[in-house]
């Protein structure tokens, strides 16, 4: 019977992963809350069993222009849809009452908003509602970015209708689907689904930042004729690599927030229309481009969470052909970031969860294992085995145990009064008698010279690989002076030890190779 409907109603010939199992649990009348990628298809699990089910189903989303195309689409395909949204006509709005006091709805597509009057209330309990769906569930989350309180007046509407509720959203961190299980199911545990986040296509590369301007030009002169983005931290930066790549022959072109709207809308239908144009832009590019032959996604600065990081590369091989991506990284781009959180407006919990978001983003950075399995691990789904298709299957990096070094540099860090960032404690480590050095009385610290055995670009991979496992963090208020996390005790302590990675980039310049 879904099949037949899938079929008829939408003209598809299958389900995607995931659906079916989602659409016959949704037409069960249970409560469900499904986490699926974007673009994986969520609509159709709960407009499916909107078809098999009597009654209406409710279906509240945050984005007014995607309610309005999905009622035309679900009217165009014979389906008795309407939405009340403020981006209605007085007499579309009372078309929508009449067809559903005369029990002719079968989907009523509603703005959270409207869920702040009574009345809507009132009028969903005489309508013969027998679901509820909710796309965007995670704008339930007062943490999140998307948070929207009305969404927190979706728990009353259940209650108040007492009828089955079907949660779905693309965010899937462990705090986030807490809250929406506390908030719209009221901490009752819904039937959960999480699928197809893999994107097996994609190939997952991370290089530590050496010269980002050589690095991007490095990866594209073999990609000539490819389209591509590259993401950056910073409007300036997208206007100055784009430069960079048109001098060396390529065809690219600036997009960021500053911009006028009419040149980026050019920019955009240049993407969708030329093969193999390169848009250097800020992360205010992608949201609605829809072009399924990007080959290939380069960070040219870390971006800021692990969500972030899925959503950007995800944009690249949708067709489902061979796609790349590379993400650079260094010590200024974790203080960028770190800064970016701590000087911001959030309270103390959210920034408490920003910081645990970037982390687990330099955690796949310097991981020493399948990128893959860790980045679908932070998803919550698990991977039978290595994917074969990241760098760190491809090349194995080189590991040793970095214990000695990092309990020298965390001691330095401690007996400096974590008053200094990390140029000066490798000078410390290394020897180095500079004017600084000498005016504080640091060659006298019994730490000293005593990390002389790495050269300084070692140190260099050190700091930055303890910065990622967030053993220290660059502290704001003090120019970025390196204090130590409370991960950092145990292994200052000898309790714990630490593994690091030999250095891609440092081995490929010739410096001498840390011992193992
Ligand atoms: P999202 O999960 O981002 O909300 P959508 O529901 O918008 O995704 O679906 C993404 C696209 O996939 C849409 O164009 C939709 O028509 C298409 N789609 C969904 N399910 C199927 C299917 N079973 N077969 C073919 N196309 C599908
Ligand atoms: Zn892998």
């Amino acid at each position: 019977m879904p099949t037949d409907l899938l079929r008829q109603v939408w003209g598809f010939d299958g389900f995607r992963p995931g659906q079916l199992e989602i659409v016959e649990t949704v037409a069960d009348g249970r409560d469900v809350l499904a986490i699926m990628p974007t673009g994986g298809g969520k609509s159709l699990c709960y407009q499916l069993p909107a078809l098999m089910r009597d009654g209406v189903t409710v279906v509240i989303s945050p984005l007014i222009a995607l309610m309005r195309d999905q009622v035309r689409a679900l009217r165009e395909a014979g389906v008795a849809a309407g939405a009340l949204t403020s981006g209605n006509t007085q007499d579309e709005t009372d078309a929508v009452f009449q067809a559903l006091s005369q029990g002719e709805l079968k989907m009523l597509y509603m703005a959270p908003e409207r869920l702040a009057s009574g009345g809507t209330v009132n009028l969903l309990r005489g309508a013969g509602v027998t679901a509820i769906a909710v796309d965007e569930a995670h704008c339930v989350s007062q943490w999140g970015h998307d948070f929207r309180p009305d969404y927190l007046r979706i728990g009353d509407l259940k209650r108040a209708l007492n009828v089955p509720l079907a949660a779905f959203t693309a965010t899937a961190d462990a705090e986030t689907r807490a809250e929406i299980v506390t908030r719209l199911f009221d901490g009752a545990e819904p039937v959960t689904y999480l699928r197809g986040f893999d994107r097996p296509n994609i190939r997952l590369t991370f290089q530590p930042k050496d010269s980002p301007r050589k690095q991007l030009l490095s990866f594209v002169a073999a990609r000539r004729g490819q389209s591509g983005i590259v993401y950056c931290a910073s409007r300036a930066r997208t206007e100055s690599l784009a430069d960079a790549l048109n001098a060396d022959g390529h065809s690219a072109a600036a997009y960021h927030a500053g911009m006028e709207a009419g040149p980026r809308r050019d920019v955009e239908a240049r993407f969708q229309r030329e093969d193999g144009l390169i848009v250097v832009a800020t992360v205010a590019f992608g949201m609605g481009i829809d072009k399924p032959d990007i080959r290939w996604v380069l960070h040219s600065d870390l971006p800021k969470s692990i969500e972030s990081y899925y959503q950007e590369i995800g944009r690249a091989g949708r067709d489902g052909d061979p796609a790349e991506t590379l993400t650079l990284y260094g010590p200024d781009d974790i203080r960028f970031r770190r800064t970016q959180i701590d000087e911001g407006l959030a309270d103390g919990p959210r920034k408490a969860a920003d910081h645990a978001r970037l982390n687990a983003l330099l955690g796949l950075a310097e991981s020493t294992g399948c990128r893959r399995r860790k980045l679908l691990g932070y998803f919550g789904e698990e991977l039978e085995q290595d994917c074969g298709n990241c760098d760190i299957c491809l090349h194995p990096p080189k590991l040793f145990d970095a214990t000695e070094a990092v309990r020298k540099a965390l001691s330095a860090m401690l007996r400096t009064g974590e008053w200094f960032g990390s140029g000066h404690l490798i000078d410390i480590l290394t020897g180095n008698v500079t004017d600084k050095v000498r005016d504080r009385g640091h060659d006298q610290l019994p730490t000293f010279g005593v990390g002389r055995d790495y050269g300084r670009t070692q140190w260099q991979a050190i700091f930055r690989q303890m910065m990622g496992l967030d053993l220290c963090r660059p502290d704001p208020e003090r120019h970025g002076a390196l204090f130590l996390t409370d991960a950092a005790h145990p292994v200052l302590r000898g309790e714990e030890s630490v593994t690091l990675r030999h250095d891609a980039t440092l081995r490929a310049k010739g410096g001498n190779v840390i011992k193992t």
